[in-house]
């Protein structure tokens, strides 16, 4: 190889990797390449090859660029290769040091490809001028402390300063490169800050709306609890409020929410049992559903609530619904239908015993009918002995009294239940009014055929003047009613009656009763009729008991009559042994009676009617002739008038007529108008009510009306009789 024509290049580089690249570039720009891993080598290489250059790094191992330069331009034959030294330059001492050790040029590291090979190319064309000068000028110079003594060609100097210019220009260049790289930089960056700051503005509104939309639902949810029908409240574990809504504060009944919270939920339960239960099932489940409670309200009501409640950690919160006016509206409505149910089991019942009534009733109206039309036409017969006609007329009689009885009965009965009869307290002797029942029933009783029955009666009282206020018939109904029974069903020993008064008995304590009772050693009644028998047209069933007649209406009739009296009416009984009834009437005694006893009139007392004047407004022609017959030994004139029209004409007529018995119901005008009028007329004129009516409401009305006194039709002749002569002798005694 012509060592001076050759194109090759040695390199000293301890990196591989440097040199590697260095070689690559150099290979490409059509240089050959040899190098060594440090001074040493390149030296060697160097007189080997006759480079037409070495570049060399400036610190290596063994041998450093530097020393590597100084033994080149110390070799005779090597001196004139140029010498480039790969510096970073960033140390003006670098440069310094290139040039004392006597090198050529210097490649500024990092290097691109363009500035390595312009580099190169000056460095290779100006090769020939290291060769001619040869003349070194030697330049001492101190720098930054130390001494550098510097001894170089012309060329090398040049080179030096023009690699130093080249240098700095590809360092101002890169620069400005990277200046302007920065700008694009900060530009892009700037448009990225912008952007950045633009989405993060978008981002901010964003969460600001998000903000106030939870604002608004917070507001909105705190406005529903606020308002809203049911209750909501936040406790404690403990039980203590630590949150209520007007709701619950106003449901409970508080005047105000800080009277409310201070107090614990345990305390608004009205029984424990609830309250515990409560707290057990939320312990437990961690929440309460559905869970019924009885509350008390601020003003001490009971408030039936629904409370639904969940237990979070340390604290429970929940709702209440008040269902207090449901669950009445329930009760109302179950106590509705118990009584609907109630009803028509009663309407039923009511049914059947009107079915078993009519037949009774049947019965009962016929045997007495049958019994008087009967008798009637065998009387008819005028062969007939005396003493038949009497047994059979007393028959007839019998059987109207009882028919009568029955009549009384039903009505009185339906006046009862429709509420029509009225109590007419007044004084009351209670001894003789018991004494007059005894004798009437002592004087029955043999002709009942109970003549062996031994019959008393007891009074708690012996005065005779012991007086109470009560209604006396209906006393006297209610005794009767029993006593007629106690006969009935009695067949031998005793029966008894009378009153105590109930001061000794538990159930009136007050001792302000009269108990009357009606004893019998009759057949009895089991514990199961005992049930019933107060119920109207209830009779004990059974073929034995069908000996007996009635229709079941008594005692239903003696109850209500007792319950008018503010009494209660009871039986103990025994089958077989004997029954006592007994029934109270509140104790009114009338202290210190004035003895104004009724005056009753004796047969010898009446007065005579001879040629007396009576007036008889009726109607009914049998009634009329009843009446006139009962009258016909009494030698008394007796007018008649078909209505009450009649009745006023005849009084005005006849001004010497001493009484009037009036009928009520009449055709025209009645027996109530028609004595208006007559008394218009003749003040003082008597007026007395004969009627088929016999119930209270109008024996009241005949009071409230102007008739002088009152007669219930059948009329015994001896009540008759009696009542004329007591007003005939009023006006003239
Ligand atoms: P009546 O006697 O007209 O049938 P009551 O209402 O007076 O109707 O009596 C109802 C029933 O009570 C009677 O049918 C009878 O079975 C029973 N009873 C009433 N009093 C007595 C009594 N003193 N002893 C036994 N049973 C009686």
């Amino acid at each position: 190889m012509d060592k001076e024509q050759n194109n090759l290049i040695v390199i000293a580089e301890d990196s591989p990797t440097q040199a590697e690249k260095l070689k690559f570039l150099l290979n490409s720009f059509g240089y050959e390449v040899a190098y060594g891993i440090n001074g040493r080598q390149a030296f060697e290489l160097a007189k080997k090859y006759l480079p037409i250059m070495i570049i060399t790094d400036i610190i290596m191992p063994e041998m450093d660029g530097y020393e590597l330069c100084r033994k080149i331009k110390a070799d005779e034959k090597l001196r004139q290769i140029p010498v480039v030294l790969l510096t970073v330059l960033t140390n003006s001492k670098d440069i310094l040091n290139g040039l004392e050790c006597g090198a050529d040029n210097y490649i500024m590291k990092p290097y691109d490809e363009k500035y390595l090979l312009t580099h190169l190319q000056s460095i290779t064309a100006n090769r020939h001028i290291l060769k001619e000068d040869q003349l070194k000028t030697k330049i001492d110079i101190s720098f930054s402390n130390k001494e550098y003594s510097i001894s170089l060609t012309r060329l090398q100097i040049l080179g030096m300063l023009l690699s130093t210019y080249q240098g700095a220009v590809s360092k101002t260049r890169e620069l400005i490169n990277t200046q302007e790289e920065l700008n694009t930089l900060n530009f892009t960056l700037e448009q990225k800050i912008k952007e950045k700051t633009r989405d993060l503005l978008i981002e901010v509104d964003a969460q600001k709306q998000i903000e106030e939309a939870i604002k608004e639902s917070e507001h909105k949810y705190r406005n529903l609890i606020e308002n809203a029908l049911v209750g909501v409240f936040s406790s404690t574990s403990e039980g203590e409020f630590t949150f209520v809504n007007e709701a619950l504060v106003n449901m409970l009944e508080y005047p105000s929410m800080l009277e409310f919270t201070p107090r614990k939920i345990q305390s608004l339960f009205i029984n424990n049992k609830n309250n515990t239960d409560f707290f057990n099932v939320l312990k437990k489940k961690h929440q309460v559903k559905n869970f019924e409670a009885e509350l008390i309200s601020g003003t001490g009501k009971k408030k039936i609530v629904i409370i639904n409640a969940q237990l979070k950690g340390k604290t429970f919160s929940g709702m209440i619904a008040d269902i207090t006016d449901r669950k009445e509206a329930e009760e109302k409505e179950r106590k509705y239908r118990e009584k609907l149910f109630v009803a028509k089991e009663e309407a039923e019942e009511s049914n059947r015993l009107k079915s078993t009534f009519l037949q009774n009733m049947s019965h009962e109206i016929r045997t007495p009918i049958n019994a008087i039309t009967g008798f009637s036409g065998l009387i008819a017969d005028p062969d007939l002995p005396d003493e038949q006609k009497k047994e059979f007329i007393s028959n007839i009689s019998k059987s109207s009294l009882n028919l009568l009885s029955l009549i009384d009965n039903i009505l009185l009965i339906a006046k009862l239940e429709s509420e029509k009869i009225k109590i007419i307290s007044e004084k009351c002797f209670l001894n003789r009014t018991l004494a007059d029942i005894y004798t009437s029933f002592q004087k029955d009783k043999n002709k009942k055929g109970k003549g062996s029955i031994e019959f008393k009666l007891k009074t708690g009282n012996k005065d005779l003047d012991f007086a109470v206020l009560t209604d006396p018939s209906r006393v006297n109904q209610i005794i009767s009613n029993l006593l007629s029974n106690a006969f009935k069903f009695t067949h031998r020993g005793s029966i008894e009656f009378g009153y105590t008064f109930s001061s000794d008995r538990e159930k009136d304590k007050n001792g302000k009763e009269i108990e009357f009772y009606v004893k019998d050693t009759g057949i009895g009644l089991s514990e199961d009729q005992k049930e019933y028998i107060f119920e109207r047209f209830r009779k004990v069933e059974n073929e034995k008991e069908k000996i007996y007649e009635g229709t079941g209406l008594g005692l239903a009739i003696s109850k209500k009559l007792v319950s008018l009296l503010d009494g209660v009416i009871w039986i103990e009984s025994e089958v077989g042994k004997g029954s006592t009834f007994y029934f109270t009437i509140p104790l009114q005694v009338i202290e210190k009676p004035v003895r104004e006893i009724k005056k009753k009139i004796t047969p010898a007392e009446r007065i005579s009617l001879r040629g007396r004047k009576i007036l008889v407004a009726e109607d009914n022609e049998l009634n009329y002739l009843l009446l006139k017959a009962i009258m016909t030994g009494t030698e008394a004139e007796i007018l008649c008038a078909r209505d009450g029209i009649e009745a006023v004409e005849s009084c005005m007529v006849n001004d010497d007529i001493e009484i009037v018995l009036m009928d009520i119901c009449m055709p025209n005008m009645d027996g109530y108008q028609a004595t208006k009028e007559i008394k218009k007329i003749r003040k003082s004129l008597p007026v007395i009510a004969v009627t088929a009516y016999s119930m209270n409401d109008e024996q009241i009305k005949s009071q409230e009306s102007e008739f002088d006194d009152f007669l219930t039709k059948p009329v015994k002749p001896d009540i008759l009789m009696d009542t004329i002569s007591k007003h005939l002798l009023k006006r003239n005694p």
